[in-house]
């Protein structure tokens, strides 16, 4: 029997295109994964309010991985067999990896009082400021203002990010580039929760053969722990030259473009 197929992705600029956040291009590639009955499990940045869009926009009734990594939620009949680490939230079992966004906060605020004023966090800003810089409606950037466990934010000089990033080694937290900003974080990255779920699927259907999608940095851990990866480009129609690995295969397409390819040679190289 075929080892059972279980897609991890990226969501902004892998899935989602960068500027317009539209996923028309990968359309084709995700109604096939419908078809076909494969998971496709979001690993994202994204706060759970914006995923929750997202999934509802795609149909999609699969776990989801948040804020890179810090939590994974999974609708609560999905798995026949309990999960003692999860907790019941609503309608999922949630299983925490990630440091208290009240805490990153006071360490960005230290930073900007110590280290640089340049340093700006979503807490910062106003939801005029988050629509500029994203792109994003005032109602999503409102979701995406609905954060728990991981702050984007801004420096202006390459010098005054690696001060940060010092200091937060130091504080035990860390800083990932995203493909719009630097994310601050505890210890918890999209690999170690991509980990988890790859052992529940596992435990579900046996064996299963995972996938990893992303276009940057904050993709990397996921993008290792999977048994095929796939790196699409930026919107600039280059690879982020931080993901580079033995066997990384890289998609030609920018973006959902790139998706749609790498999901249907995937396919065909596993003979679905
Ligand atoms: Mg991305």
């Amino acid at each position: 029997m075929k080892k059972k197929i279980v897609i991890f992705s990226d969501l902004d600029s892998t899935l989602l295109e960068h500027h317009s956040y539209s996923f028309e291009a990968a359309r084709p590639a995700i109604d096939l994964l419908h078809q076909l009955g494969l998971p496709l499990v979001f690993c994202t940045s994204k706060t759970r309010a914006e995923t929750e869009y997202w999934r509802e926009k795609m149909r999609n009734h699969h776990p989801f991985i948040v804020e890179n990594g810090a939590a994974i939620y999974i609708p609560s009949d999905y798995f026949p067999f309990p999960i003692p680490e999860a907790k019941e939230v609503s309608d999922y079992l949630r299983i925490e990896l990630g440091t208290p966004y009240k805490k990153l906060r006071e360490f960005l605020i230290f930073c900007r009082n110590h280290i640089t004023p340049s340093v700006r966090g979503f807490g910062d800003m106003s939801l005029e400021e988050i629509m500029s810089l994203t792109g994003l409606s005032a109602e999503m950037a409102a979701l995406a203002r609905e954060r728990e466990y991981d702050e984007p934010f801004v420096a202006q000089e390459d010098k005054e990010l690696n001060l940060v990033k010092r200091e937060a080694e130091k504080a035990g937290l860390k800083i990932l580039g995203g493909s719009r900003f630097n994310h601050l974080a505890g210890n918890n990255d999209k690999g170690k929760a991509v980990l988890i779920l790859k052992n529940l699927y596992t435990r579900y259907y046996g064996s299963i053969t995972s996938i990893g999608i992303g276009d940057s940095h904050n993709d990397l851990a996921m993008l290792k722990i999977v048994d095929q990866a796939f790196l699409v480009k930026q919107y600039n129609g280059n690879y982020d030259h931080r993901v580079a690995f033995r066997g990384l295969n890289y998609a030609q397409g920018i973006g959902p473009e790139g998706w749609r390819e790498a999901i249907f040679l995937l396919l065909k190289n596993l003979g679905r």
